[in-house]
């Protein structure tokens, strides 16, 4: 769901806002002023460096899973 956030060009509030539609009104909370200006939302970004973690090091002993799950003696 698009949940945009947004900084009240009035007073420099930031809010954000879940957009269901393009008439859905946007005003700030604080001073109910419709001028703002739209930023990114951090949902949005795409999370590529999450990845780069999980290189598959040799340093575990405990097989595939480290002895938890009793499958490994
Ligand atoms: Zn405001």
């Amino acid at each position: 769901m698009p949940i945009f956030e947004y900084v009240c060009d009035e007073c420099g509030e930031r809010y954000e806002k879940l957009v269901m539609s393009k008439s859905t009104k946007i005003a700030c909370p604080k001073c109910d002023s419709s001028k703002h200006t739209i930023q990114l939302s951090v949902f949005a970004a795409p999370a590529n460096g999450a990845k780069a973690s999980n290189g598959g090091s040799s340093e575990s002993s405990g097989g595939c899973c480290g002895g938890a799950c009793g499958c490994h003696n």
